[in-house]
């Protein structure tokens, strides 16, 4: 009885170490990025999209995280910006702008992605959290293409209305959700409808987030036309400017078709196009552009 329970133990052993390379195959097999572009309903309304399944099989896969972002602040410019501050626009020694889209991932950030890549610019993109993480795809797809990922907080609530600890918890959960997929951290965080006040902005330094507004609103979210919304750009800008533009919340299709008409008259003016850590880092901003929000 003995020899035969010891075989028995052998080829028990053999099957649990097959199985455990089976295992190991498929955990580091799934850590790679969704290959498949998905679409999905607008997320901010709660629905979970088809692309829910990936970021599941992603998560599961505890993705490598970055301990330096790509996107990271200088030294010097973070000391250029109080603790307490929102940054309204950058110093503009470059003749460098940030275009910036905020609300999303939603369906219409693709076309936004299609429209920058058509004139080789990057912008930066402020998520929401929840949307985030029902858009893992379209999230890679945007750090793919070299944008800069920010955070817009989780469910896109007045910060003021909230207490201290929910406030923490908006913006740490929306980090959470890009440095979980492996594309973080992010360093910059932009308040929901650009309210905020000193002590929510001091809460945001302490998580490692520099608050930024924007110096351009183009107030797509009121349902202007593209040239509208390019006029008000075009009247407004000037180097170091921060736009504020959507790519989720809403049809943001003359959003995406304004960007033919934006660029290329930028351009034209001889504008270069930069992310919003890159433009800081170029150009901190002078005491006039910092603000407490908007
Ligand atoms: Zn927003």
């Amino acid at each position: 009885m003995a020899p035969r329970r010891s075989t028995r133990s052998i080829v028990a052993l053999f099957v649990l170490a097959a199985i455990g390379v089976v295992a190991a195959r498929v955990v580091l097999g799934s850590a790679d990025p969704p290959a498949v572009a998905l679409t999905g309903p607008i997320a901010a309304t709660g629905e979970i999209s088809r692309e829910e399944s990936a970021f599941a099989s992603t998560a599961a896969a505890a993705p490598t995280r970055q301990t330096r972002s790509r996107w990271s602040l200088a030294d010097p410019t973070t000391a250029m910006i109080p603790n307490g501050d929102s940054v309204v626009a950058a110093g503009g020694m470059q003749r460098s702008i940030a275009l910036t889209f905020d609300d999303g991932p939603s369906d219409y950030t693709r076309p936004v992605l299609d429209a920058l890549a058509r004139y080789n610019v990057h912008a930066t993109f402020f998520v929401i959290g929840k949307n985030a993480r029902a858009y893992p795809a379209t999230l890679h797809a945007v750090a793919d293409a070299g944008h800069e990922l920010a955070n817009h907080t989780w469910s896109h609530t007045v910060l003021l209305q909230l207490p201290p600890g929910a406030r923490r918890d908006e913006m740490l959960t929306t980090s959470d959700a890009i440095d979980g997929q492996g594309l973080g951290p992010a360093t910059l965080v932009r308040p929901p409808y650009g309210t905020t006040d000193a002590a929510t902005n001091q809460l945001a330094r302490s998580l490692g987030l520099v608050p930024v507004v924007w110096s351009i609103d183009t107030r797509d979210w009121t349902g202007l036309t593209a040239e509208k919304i390019a006029a008000n750009v075009l009247a407004g800008v000037k180097p170091g400017s921060i736009v504020l533009l959507h790519d989720g919340g809403g049809d943001r299709s003359a959003t995406v078709a304004a960007l033919d008409l934006i660029i290329p008259a930028l351009k034209k003016r001889h504008y270069r196009f930069a992310t919003v850590s890159a433009l800081l880092n170029a150009s901190p901003p002078s005491s006039d552009q910092l603000a407490i929000g908007r």
